[in-house]
């Protein structure tokens, strides 16, 4: 059976870049990168450094302001809690379909001085720039607003946003996580304070990430105890991660509009195909400003992950909206609730659990797409058959017509 991965906001194939140069490093004799007294710790810095220019040429930023973490989790809560250190008190404005790690913050006991409020989307998941600049005022310290949504797909007017926070002196930090190497992204003169990157959604390796700072932006590290990365993030970095994630940034800029392109056009044969094929689903996100190769929808009979199950079966793998931690150990009862970027464009709760989202990477292609669209419609009928609401449904049509 073949086997179809379509989940890359959740992590992308390993792009071929990216294993050849952590092999290659790998096999290499280096040492501690902070053991600069050596020829072998030099090599490890060596290799640090050739992967942060890798990085931020893919966002044209300068690599002195771009920084190495654990993944997008930990910029995330280094960008929020690292600025807000330097701070006694305020507002920090953020949208309601941010990540757990920007909006879990808000209930940090450490950051009780700081007022986090939400910025409404409308029904495509896009923030309203008036909204903003109405929602900024003296007290306002800190924006952040994601440039894309890994479960809808939407894409925000990022340059508008960063234009008001720019004119208001109010720092913008941005979550780049699902949007690096699919959509052009240019730091310089662009007015973006902070953003966070992973390197997993683009075909690096998992548990690597970065923080772009811009340089007069002053932050405090949220761990102690050593002066690694410019001093922001201590502890000694994973070589071998930093070094996969640099070659993958190096791959995906690479041609990257004519990638994105390809990427967008089979996404949008899917999104046809799905809708000609299946009765009874509503797409989610916006139709236009959305991830190249992002489709999101939502089921009215079926449960989305009965039909990630039966996908499965078949060799095709995608993402279901909402529980989507709820197998994860410690997992609480916010896990198994409807997803809040789901409700937040307006779902219906009772729908939300039906919701799906396919998202390709540079290793799909077109037959691939075509295999989902012939396979779907049976899933469908398969699992509509089984569901006591669609039997309603149709009783409900029957004695209608
Ligand atoms: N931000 C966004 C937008 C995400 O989708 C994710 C999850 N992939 C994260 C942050 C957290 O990423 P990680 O689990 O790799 O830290």
């Amino acid at each position: 059976m073949q086997m179809i991965y379509m989940d890359r906001v959740a992590a992308a194939a390993l792009r071929p870049e990216a294993i050849e140069a952590m092999t290659a490093f790998l096999h290499d004799k280096v040492g501690n990168p902070s053991a600069h007294i050596h020829s072998a710790g030099i090599a490890a810095a060596d290799y640090i450094e050739t992967a942060r220019k890798q990085v931020a040429d893919l966002i044209d930023a300068p690599a002195d302001e771009l920084i190495f973490t654990s993944g997008a989790t930990e910029s995330n809560n280094l960008a929020i809690k690292g600025f807000l250190a330097t701070k006694t008190g305020g507002e920090v404005l953020v949208s309601e379909v941010e990540h757990y790690s920007i909006l879990d913050q808000s209930r940090n006991p450490f950051l009780a001085n700081f007022k986090f409020l939400p910025l409404d989307v409308d029904r495509h998941g896009i923030i309203d720039p008036d909204q903003l600049k109405k929602k900024i005022t003296s007290e306002t310290v800190l924006v952040s607003i994601q440039i894309a949504n890994p479960e809808i797909g939407t894409i925000q007017p990022i340059e508008k946003i960063a234009e008001i926070c720019l004119a208001s002196g109010v720092p913008f930090h941005t979550d780049a996580t699902a949007a690096l190497g699919y959509v052009p992204i240019v730091i310089r003169d662009s007015g973006i304070s902070m953003m966070t990157l992973s390197s997993q959604t683009i075909g690096g390796p998992m548990g690597v990430g970065g923080l772009y700072i811009d340089k007069p932006l002053r932050l405090r590290p949220i761990f102690d105890g050593g002066n690694q990365e410019m001093g922001l993030r201590p502890g000694t970095e994973n070589v071998a991660g930093i070094v996969g994630f640099g070659a993958a940034c190096r791959g995906a800029g690479h041609d990257l509009s004519e990638k994105s392109a390809r990427l967008a056009s089979l996404g949008k044969k899917l999104w046809r195909g799905l809708e000609s094929g299946i009765e009874h689903v509503e797409f989610t996100g916006h139709p236009e400003q959305r991830l190249p190769g992002h489709v999101s929808f939502w089921h009215r009979f079926i449960e989305g992950e009965s039909l990630l199950l039966h996908l499965n079966m078949k060799g095709v793998m995608a993402a279901s909206g909402s529980a989507c931690s709820s197998n994860l150990k410690g997992a609480d009862e916010r896990d198994l609730r409807a997803s809040h970027v789901l409700t937040a464009v307006d779902v219906p709760e009772e729908y939300c659990s039906g919701s799906i989202s396919f998202s390709l990477d540079y290793s799909n292609n077109e037959h691939e797409i075509e295999y989902v669209i012939k396979i779907m419609p049976e899933i469908v009928r398969r699992l509509e058959a089984m569901s006591p609401v669609y039997e309603d449904y149709v009783k409900q049509r029957e004695n209608r017509e």
